[in-house]
């Protein structure tokens, strides 16, 4: 890449939200640059489920195969670097890189996803999208019926035993410290059977990411086979907060139904605008996005 380049649209993030965007804009012949830093959330899960067409692939497998359809639009340029910051200029926006790259572009799309901030658990991050899930939709199936644990409290622990127990019976709930039930969810629970273990964790010991079994720091252990965990997230991006667009509550990016954020001309898609968080829906966020900035552009231009 040269020191100054000006696009129409600049992306960043290049995964399936930001992908699903530069098909739209370079199917409607709008010269588009993707800056990615190759680190999806689930670059660790082996295979990726309920996305149609492509259920059970890996899931690098199907970004590959999306960079390649997109990347047959000449208009449209991949650039693996790290996007550092942003600001408003005259025309639109300018965006360096890590490397130094300067980029300007009169829309901005943020495909940039959340980081899944990993909790102090020995064998945590290893077993993360291997033995340890965030999704029944995503990898329930695979463990349907298998002994399996939920590492939550509160409202979520009640959320996803709900949803397991429609896939396994043998289901115990780890709250990892003093359980923070009402009344009515601790009812629900004992009326499902499904125990309630208040013990701390100190590590998962685990094959390959497989987990074996849940080491208390008590040193008792309890086996299983599967445990869905909802850790915390942060956005993976700070330039849209330094560009002032608003967040929600949950920290995700505020935008409308057209993928639009607080701030003129700068647009968001994905898992950083969405709990939803699935590669279906990625992709048609970003396909809303990327039609919806063509869309002001046309506006713009007739
Ligand atoms: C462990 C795990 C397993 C999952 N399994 C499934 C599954 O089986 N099925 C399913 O449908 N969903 C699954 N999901 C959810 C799915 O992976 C996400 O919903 C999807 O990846 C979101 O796509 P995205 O494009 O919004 O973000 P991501 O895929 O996370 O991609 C964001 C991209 O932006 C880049 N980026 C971020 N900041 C910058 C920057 N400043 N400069 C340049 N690039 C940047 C990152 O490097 C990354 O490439 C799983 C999620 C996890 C965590």
């Amino acid at each position: 890449m040269t020191d100054h380049n000006n696009f129409d649209v600049i992306i960043i993030g290049g995964s399936y939200a930001g992908l699903s965007a530069a098909m739209a804009l370079g199917r409607s012949l709008r010269n588009v640059l993707i800056i990615d830093s190759g680190k999806p959330c689930n670059r660790q899960t082996p295979h990726s489920h309920n996305f149609i067409t492509q259920d059970g692939e890996n899931p690098k497998v199907i970004a590959e195969k999306a960079k390649t359809q997109v990347l047959s639009y000449n208009t449209v340029k991949f650039h693996n670097d790290l996007a550092v910051s942003g600001k408003k200029s005259g025309t639109g926006f300018e965006i360096t890189t890590q490397t130094g790259s300067l980029c300007t572009a009169k829309k901005l799309v943020f495909a940039t996803g959340v980081i899944d901030v990993m909790p102090d658990i020995e064998g945590f991050s290893a077993c993360w999208g291997i033995g340890v899930i965030h999704c029944p939709y995503c990898h329930g199936y695979e463990v349907k019926n298998e002994r399996t644990g939920i590492l939550a409290n509160g409202y979520f622990a009640l959320h996803y035993a709900q949803l397991v127990r429609n896939l396994t019976r043998h289901l115990t709930v780890f709250t990892n410290g003093k359980a923070d039930f009402t009344q009515e969810q601790a009812d629900k629970f004992a009326r499902h059977n499904i125990p309630l273990i208040e013990k701390e964790i100190a590590s998962f010991d685990h094959e390959n990411g497989k987990i074996r079994q849940i080491v208390f720091k008590d040193h008792s252990t309890f086996a299983l086979q599967a445990l869905y965990a909802r850790p915390a997230f942060e956005q993976h991006c700070k330039i849209p907060e330094m560009l002032g667009c608003e967040l929600t509550e949950q920290g995700l990016i505020k935008t409308d139904m057209f993928q639009k954020t607080s701030i003129a001309n700068v647009f968001a898609c994905g898992d950083n605008t969405s709990p939803m968080r699935s590669v279906a829906y990625a992709v048609g966020a970003g396909n809303i996005a990327g039609a919806m900035v063509n869309n002001e552009m046309t506006a713009e231009e007739f």
